[in-house]
């Protein structure tokens, strides 16, 4: 089957990927998280093809492509094309103005490395959609329907802050987002002199999406012991240490160490958002380690590289603080180093990682950048 790999633009969209600074798997426990967009994006082609239902959508990271037809969503075998399919069936739910389109997608963005791929993809195809056919839809849909394709067509039970982070994002800043009501509060991040250093494990490991959605079940498990004490508890945001307390003979070890973290790990936002207040940039490291330590022991989504990484940097003076970022199992290491040891650690880390786990590290600096916008271009 032959693929349109390139055509004259109607639309771009930048779609950019996310790294959290700290609050981890707390937005499903409606919690709070603190990310923001990074440079680092997929960048989508668009045309209306004249076509009532006909579409063609192509991937050039994967070289790879498929037609697809407006009145005949479903789920497909192949990975990448459900996370299109979910997002053309949830708008095609709330709205009839969809027609035939042809879409290219392009990427800077490492996939399945923790960077949000996933809702770079979903988010900007339904921003080009929505721009392209005037379908009305905010900001704040794009994000809710993106989060919805990822359950129903990708299997992945995720929160809100991906899909969030990628479209809402404001340059310079980190979003403060309290995933239960979804206020947010853009906090400026000013590190001079130090700089935000992504080391790609380059690990993906497959059991990424089962054991995430195990990682919810066991908060839910959680919640309902806690629900027989607190009635008023809706989800381990309302939980404090004191009341995981009063239910530890009712719940397994496991459990327990699940809650406890996200209890942690959501007091670690408010902490975090204080410390980049008062640029106390050596309380920022300290919490990114602390934050390690409870994603490695307690909830058990980190890996042996990720954490080698995590336990290298502690050995480097340039470096303040370092954790894994997103969802687990592998991906980046964020990493805070002072402008003048980037170099040496880079350097440095290449170096023992390939000795230890033979892969080549990949390492960039990323700056909280904006979300999602898009243009058009003009007849000529
Ligand atoms: P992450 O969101 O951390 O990158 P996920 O496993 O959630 O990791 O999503 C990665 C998946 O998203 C890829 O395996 C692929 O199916 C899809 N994807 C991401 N970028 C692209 C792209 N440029 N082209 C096609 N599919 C993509
Ligand atoms: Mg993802």
């Amino acid at each position: 089957m032959k693929f349109l790999k390139n055509f004259k633009s109607e639309l771009t969209v930048e779609s950019p990927g996310r790294i959290n600074l700290i609050g981890e798997h707390t937005d499903y426990n409606m919690g709070y998280v603190l990310p923001t967009a990074i440079e680092k994006k997929i960048i989508f082609q668009f045309r209306k093809n004249d076509s009532p239902n006909k579409c063609q959508v192509y991937s050039t990271t994967f070289d790879t492509g498929f037609k697809l037809d407006l009145n005949a969503i479903e789920k497909s075998a192949i990975e990448w094309e459900n996370y299109i399919l979910g997002v053309l069936d949830e708008i095609s739910k709330r709205t009839n103005k969809l027609e035939g389109f042809d879409c290219t997608i392009e990427s800077n963005l490492p996939t399945g490395s923790g960077l949000s791929s996933s809702a770079a993809l979903e988010c900007g195809l339904a921003y080009g959609l929505n721009e392209l056919f005037d379908l009305g839809l905010t900001k704040m849909e794009m994000v809710k329907l993106s989060q919805v394709a990822e359950h129903t067509y990708a299997g992945t039970q995720c929160g809100i802050m991906d899909q969030f982070a990628s479209v809402m994002s404001k340059e310079g800043h980190m979003l403060l987002l309290d995933c239960r009501s979804l206020d947010y509060t853009p906090i400026p991040i000013n590190l001079n002199p130090y700089k935000i250093i992504l080391l790609n494990t380059k690990v993906s490991h497959n059991l990424a999406t089962s054991e995430y959605n195990t990682r919810k079940n066991e908060c839910e498990q959680g919640v309902a012991v806690l629900k027989e004490d607190y009635p008023e508890v809706n989800s381990l945001r309302d939980v404090t240490f004191e009341m995981l307390d009063c239910v530890r003979d009712r719940v397994s070890t496991t459990v327990y160490n699940r809650c406890s973290f996200i209890i942690a790990e959501n007091n670690r936002v408010h902490e975090m958002a204080e410390a980049l207040s008062k640029n106390d940039l050596v309380k920022v490291g300290q919490i990114l380690y602390d934050a390690h330590e409870g994603i490695s022991k307690l909830y058990e989504v980190s890996c042996a590289e990720s954490d080698y990484l995590v336990e290298f940097s502690k050995s480097n003076e340039f470096v303040l603080g370092a954790r894994q970022t997103g969802g687990g199992f592998g991906g980046c290491t964020l990493n805070i180093v002072h402008e003048d040891g980037v170099e040496n650690f880079i350097t440095s880390a290449t170096k023992a990682y390939k000795e230890n786990f033979n892969i080549v590290l990949e390492a960039f600096e990323v700056k909280p950048s904006t979300g999602t916008f898009s243009y058009t271009h003009k007849e000529s």
